[in-house]
């Protein structure tokens, strides 16, 4: 069972979490809790390393922002003890959860538990603090922004978990983010694969290593609300309550051709005009921005009327903006354009949907949805079960409802 920051935002929400956790040790049930910090703590611990030097070490960085999760899995296991149920919290260093160096957005590299599954065969209730692991160095480690939700994923590996349910504020995975689009619809079932397209594009209801670990290692993931009445809710089992099962393509009965919607602001958009159409052009532009670490993602070519030279639009992370313009300022003698464009005020809009492979002409009616809107495309992209396209951000809440009801996905 893993708990988000607004599951564990107070004192109640946490006694609100523990009676969640009292339904499935009731009911028979071996438990390990994962669990965030307090909503908002760890944006204040990460703005404090700011404030106290804008380039800060990453290894004390990680030793502060790990300390929301210290707190909430103490107060959560002092909570379960008060009703009586036998309970114990655990730092990543202490089960071990081991990773990599790359302190802040660490990678999960093993995990050892065989203490912890004596303890859960014993009936203890384990309730392990999410987003932290320990570096090859010994010293704490992160698993990058939401990424309890890793934690909770490896975890489940791990032990070999029956399932891995993730509680949040919201009672599952719905068609689009239902915050933007109130006609949102909750999704039952979810391929990996599709879940996987929808958190990298933007749905950060999870964090995207958690759905690749879920897919490797198979483990189900069942994403649930953690308000309302624990008892109400029934009980987990054959009989899943409110809620969506992420889990293999075969288990999906009913296929749509579009599954969902999603938006990422995190692009920002490089023109580079005139540049002169020969071979060896593409890789001017693309080495340098790739050794200095740079992930391209969308990528336009368009050539001149009389064929001479070539625009080349393309998109990088809104982060590395300021990096790339330099780097190709830097390679500008090499790559030989005339001028260098960029925005940041643009936001990528992707339709993920297994039934693509199956079915033609998905891609037209969002291009037609988004022409009768009047919305100009700047880039498109596509893969087997994906279209992505970059527009100007101020469209995006229409961009989104529009092709939500295109594809008929609102809720009526
Ligand atoms: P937690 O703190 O529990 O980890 P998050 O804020 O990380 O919660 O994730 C839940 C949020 O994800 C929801 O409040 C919702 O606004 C957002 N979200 C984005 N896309 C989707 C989607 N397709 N379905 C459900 N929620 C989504
Ligand atoms: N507390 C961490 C964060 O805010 C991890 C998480 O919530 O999953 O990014
Ligand atoms: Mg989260």
């Amino acid at each position: 069972m893993k708990f988000g920051g607004t599951s564990v935002a107070d004192l109640d929400r946490i006694r609100n979490v523990a009676r969640h956790v009292k339904r499935e040790v009731d009911a028979g049930n071996e438990v390990a809790v994962v669990v965030s910090a307090m909503a908002g703590k760890t944006n204040e611990l990460v703005r404090l390393c700011r404030e106290a030097a804008p380039l800060h070490d990453a290894r004390e960085y990680d030793a502060i922002v790990s300390s929301g999760e210290q707190v909430t899995s103490g107060l959560l296991a002092i909570v379960l003890q008060s009703m009586g149920i036998d309970a114990r919290s655990w730092l990543g260093w202490q089960i071990a959860l081991h990773t990599d160096e790359a302190h802040g957005s660490a990678r999960i590299q093993s995990i050892e538990c065989d203490m912890l599954r004596q303890r859960l065969a014993a009936g203890q209730v384990a309730v392990v603090a999410g987003f932290q692991g320990l570096g090859p160095n010994n010293r704490v480690t992160t698993l990058g922004r939401g990424g309890s939700d890793t934690s909770a994923v490896a975890l489940a590996a791990a032990i070999e978990a029956d399932r891995c349910d993730i509680y949040t504020d919201v009672d599952g995975v719905y068609t689009t983010d239902p915050r933007i689009v109130p006609k949102a619809t909750r999704l039952d079932r979810v391929s990996y694969e599709e879940m996987l397209e929808l958190a990298s594009l933007g749905a950060k209801v999870l964090q995207v290593r958690s759905v690749e670990l879920a897919m490797v290692h198979s483990v189900p993931v069942f994403v649930r609300s953690s308000f309302g009445d624990p008892d109400a809710q029934g009980l987990s089992g054959a009989n899943l309550p409110d809620g969506t099962l992420i889990c293999d393509e075969e288990e999906i009965v009913e296929k749509q051709n579009v599954t969902g919607i999603a938006a990422s602001k995190d692009e920002a958009q490089i023109s580079l005009r005139n540049v002169p159409d020969k071979p060896g052009v593409a890789a001017s532009v693309f080495v340098p921005l790739a050794e200095a670490h740079i992930n391209v993602d969308m990528i336009v070519q368009t050539i001149s009327a009389d064929g001479s030279t070539a625009d080349i639009t393309f998109t990088v992370p809104a982060t590395d903006y300021d990096r790339s313009l330099s780097v190709l300022e830097s390679a500008s003698a090499d790559i030989g354009f005339q001028l260098l464009e960029g925005a940041e005020d643009v936001v990528k809009i992707s339709i993920v949907g297994v039934g693509m492979r199956s079915h033609a002409g998905v891609a037209a009616e969002a291009f037609r949805a988004l022409a009768d809107k009047g919305i100009n495309i700047r880039a498109i992209t596509t893969s087997e079960i994906k279209i992505s396209v970059l527009i100007d951000s101020a469209y995006t809440e229409l961009a989104v409802r529009s092709l939500h009801s295109v594809y008929g996905l609102d809720d009526v």
